[in-house]
């Protein structure tokens, strides 16, 4: 079984890569950002208590982020393991996390904040199936309908210059400095992730020691 946080300054592309490494290695992907879009799109109770904070680009209580992810995690449907993305992002997450978890490995794409603001303006998503697009780097067939399902591409709603400053203070000040307090206690593996997605994911990969890397 297989373990591992993905972390990451926004538009790293840490659900990509969780996403591929999840399919490979048959792990479930848990995006704690997912689950909130899922509850604010489908207007749940959940929902309604996070959307304000999630447009602000703050941070949601850790009450219920801990709420979220043990209900999540109770659901032991990870047989093979789980990458977590989105979580930890403070000091009492990590903390909650590795009293509860053992991990194997903790991936950190490293990117600079030059090239944040460039990825995450392109991101787009689809309003129905959600699969993600990046207008520089995988554009639709039509413009603005998702490949997969016809469904009109949006930006997140925390998308927005203002919402973006916001996370990105918010990334420096209490996600970064969570990165040491790991690194005490479990293997970070750091991945350039300027680089195109496969070489990342190679990338990955090879820093976690998996065949075929
Ligand atoms: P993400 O998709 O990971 O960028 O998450 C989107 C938004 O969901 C964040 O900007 C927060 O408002 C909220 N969120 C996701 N994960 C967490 C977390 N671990 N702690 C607090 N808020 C979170």
């Amino acid at each position: 079984m297989n373990k591992y946080v993905i972390m990451g300054i926004q538009g790293s592309g840490k659900g990509t890569q969780a996403k591929l490494l999840a399919a490979e290695l048959d792990l479930e992907h848990i995006s704690v950002g997912d689950i909130f879009r899922w509850n604010v799109q489908h207007h749940t109770k959940l929902g309604a208590q996070v959307r304000r904070t999630m447009a602000e680009g703050e941070l949601v209580s850790d009450a219920l982020v801990e709420a979220v992810v043990r209900e999540r995690l109770t659901l032991h449907d990870w047989n093979y393991g789980f990458v977590i993305d989105g979580f930890p992002r403070n000091a009492r997450q990590a903390e909650f996390f590795l009293e509860s978890y053992d991990l194997d490995a903790v991936i950190l794409l490293e990117l600079d904040d030059s090239e944040v603001e460039r990825r995450v303006m392109a991101r787009r998503l689809c309003s129905q199936c959600g699969v993600d697009y990046n207008l520089m780097a995988h554009r639709p067939a039509t413009p603005e309908r998702c490949d997969v399902c016809g469904g009109l591409l949006v930006a997140r709603e925390d998308d927005t210059p203002e919402a973006l400053a916001a996370r990105l203070r918010t990334y420096h000040e209490r996600t970064k400095p969570i990165i040491e307090l790991f690194q005490r206690k479990e293997f970070v593996a750091r991945v350039d992730a300027s680089v195109p997605i496969a070489e990342v994911q190679s990338a990955v990969r090879g820093a976690l020691g998996l065949e075929g890397a």
